[in-house]
C-alpha cells in the first residue's frame, strides 16, 4: 500500500477513508493484522493495523523488508494518445520500472491536456501491484522543439521511428535513455528530421510492423529493459 507518511521504525501512519474502507471493507483486514507498505523513498515496510475504524485506520510500522529499488535509469517520453490508450501507457511503462514519463505535444498528438492526478493515480496503483517501492515521475506536457531544446544530452534519446531505424536489441545500451515516441498520425517528416539530427540520439526500428503507440512505446521500454536495464 502507498503512504504519504514518511516510513520508520515505530511511524504511526493515519490512512486516509478511501485506504480505510479498502483495507477495512474490501480486503477485511482488522486490528493486528499486516501489511506491506512504501513512501515512494525509502523502500518497503512491514506495518502492523494499530486501530481500525468505520472510515479510519491507523497504522504502527514495524521494520524495512525491502530496501529501496534502484529504478533503472530509463525515462519515456511519449506523445499522448487517446484516454483509455494513455492510462494504459503509464500503467505498463510503470510496470516495467520507468523512472519518467515525459508527455510531448507534436503536430498530429490529438490528445495535448493530460490529467495529471488520474495519471498519477495510475501511476500509485501500478507500483502496488507490480510491487515498486518507487513512483515514477510524470511531467507536465511540453511542445517537442521545447522537448528537444531542454533535454540533458548527456542522456542518449533512442527515437522510435517506423520510417527506419537501427535494430533495438543491439542498439540500446545500458546508462541514462530517454525513448521517444510519437501520436496516433506519427511525427511529420520535418518533426522526424529534427529529432534524428539532435545530440546523442538514435533512430531505433521496432520491426516491420506499424505498431499503435502505446504499443510501440511498450515494445521500446521493454526491449531496451531486456538490453539494457534490470532484468536478470
Ligand atoms: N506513421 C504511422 C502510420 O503510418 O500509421 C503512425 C505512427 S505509429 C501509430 C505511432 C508511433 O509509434 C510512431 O510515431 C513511432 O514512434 C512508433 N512506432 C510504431 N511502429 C514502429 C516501428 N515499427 N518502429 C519504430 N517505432 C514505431
Amino acid at each position: 500500500l502507498y503512504v504519504e507518511t514518511p516510513l520508520e521504525a515505530g511511524a504511526r501512519v493515519n490512512l486516509d477513508a478511501a485506504q480505510a474502507n479498502y483495507l477495512g471493507n474490501v480486503m477485511r483486514l482488522k486490528e493486528g493484522d499486516r501489511l506491506l507498505v512504501f513512501d515512494g523513498m525509502s523502500g518497503e515496510w512491514l506495518a502492523e493495523i494499530a486501530e481500525a475504524g468505520k472510515k479510519r485506520m491507523t497504522l504502527s510500522v514495524t521494520e524495512p523488508t525491502r530496501p529501496q529499488e534502484a529504478a533503472p535509469d530509463l525515462w519515456l517520453a511519449f506523445a499522448p494518445v487517446k484516454k483509455g490508450r494513455v492510462d494504459w501507457l503509464v500503467e505498463k511503462a510503470v510496470e516495467l520500472g520507468v523512472a519518467r514519463l515525459l508527455p510531448v505535444v507534436t503536430q498530429r498528438t490529438i490528445v495535448d491536456k493530460l490529467n495529471l492526478d488520474r495519471m498519477r493515480a495510475h501511476i500509485i496503483e501500478a507500483a502496488e501491484q507490480c510491487g515498486r517501492t518507487a513512483l515514477a515521475d510524470i511531467d507536465e506536457p511540453v511542445r517537442l522543439d521545447a522537448f528537444l531544446k531542454q533535454r540533458d544530452t548527456g542522456r542518449t534519446l533512442y527515437f522510435a521511428d517506423e520510417t527506419g531505424g537501427e535494430q533495438a536489441a543491439v542498439t540500446f545500451k545500458a546508462g541514462p535513455a530517454l525513448i521517444l515516441t510519437g501520436p496516433e498520425g506519427g511525427f511529420t517528416s520535418e518533426e522526424a528530421a529534427t529529432i534524428r539530427s539532435a545530440r546523442n540520439t538514435t533512430a531505433v526500428s521496432l520491426g516491420p510492423r506499424i505498431l499503435r503507440a502505446e504499443t510501440a512505446a511498450l515494445a521500446a521500454v521493454a526491449a531496451w529493459m531486456s538490453a539494457a536495464g534490470d532484468w536478470r
